[in-house]
């Protein structure tokens, strides 16, 4: 679903990321973990097109990213993204909060549109909160609907860049469990997180990024138990 190859980014004179590959197949989920700044955030944001790069590829679904224009649009509407903060809109309800993409951008008829958000709201249990306004919502719950608004666009790759890192420990385990219901669910993902226990139960492959370089790719029951660069085995003693 998702081959990059020789991704060069730079910011100015720095570069950032340095020749990384990474494939990633339709119902993979795929924990992209490594030190603080490593390069994660930039990886996902230039699959996202958020960023640019400078050289190298990046096939999403069999195309080429495209620079601009309807076609930007499309993949924008394919590949959906879960930040840290939220970013609800907050001066729209919940249910107004996960229609608004569909109806404007795919066009989808607004009766539709609100039966999917029921739908969805349901999926992330939170079917009694259709009519809150964000401000009144917990950061989990606030999570919770930012991940049931990107699945509104029916995307067919889902990037979480540190979905968690946000929220106090209850509020954790409730957007995990939604994110391994997703995956179960067959849902293909990319997700950056400092949650090992996380990466190690759901994700089918960990990738381990340093100084802007993929230093390992391994199942998560290989890389934890033999993480096969000294680097990140002094990632990992380095965590609780
Ligand atoms: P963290 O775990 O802290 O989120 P990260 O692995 O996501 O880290 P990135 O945010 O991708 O790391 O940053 C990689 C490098 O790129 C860092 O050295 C950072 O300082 C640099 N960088 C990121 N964004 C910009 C920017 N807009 N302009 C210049 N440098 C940037
Ligand atoms: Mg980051």
């Amino acid at each position: 679903l998702v081959r990059i190859r020789g991704l060069d980014k730079h910011y100015g004179p720095t570069q950032v990321l340095h020749s990384v590959d990474l494939d990633v197949f339709a119902g993979e989920v795929v924990a992209i973990v490594g030190p603080s700044g490593s390069g994660k955030s930039t990886l996902c944001r230039c699959i996202n097109r958020l960023d640019s790069t400078t050289a190298g590829s990046i096939v999403v679904d069999g195309a080429p990213l495209p620079e601009e224009g309807s076609e930007l649009r499309r993949l924008r509407a394919e590949v959906g993204m879960v930040f840290q903060s939220f970013n609800l809109f907050a001066h729209l309800t919940v249910v107004q909060n996960l229609m608004l993409a569909p109806v404007k951008v795919r066009g989808i008829r607004l009766e539709e549109a609100r039966e999917r958000a029921y739908g969805l709201l349901e999926r992330v249990g939170l079917a009694d909160k259709a009519y809150a306004y964000p401000r009144h919502l917990s950061g989990g719950q606030q999570q919770r609907v930012a991940i049931a608004r990107a699945l509104a666009m029916e995307p067919k790759l889902l990037l979480f860049d540190e979905p968690t890192s946000a929220l106090d420990p209850e509020m954790v385990r409730e957007v995990l469990g939604v994110m391994t219901q997703l995956a179960l669910d067959g849902m293909t993902m990319i997700v950056v997180t400092h949650e090992m226990g996380f990466a190690r139960q759901v994700a089918d492959r960990v990738v381990f990024m340093d100084g802007g370089r993929i230093l390992r790719t391994a199942p998560p029951e290989e890389f934890f138990t033999a993480p096969g660069h000294p680097r990140a085995e002094a990632f990992l003693a380095t965590l609780p």
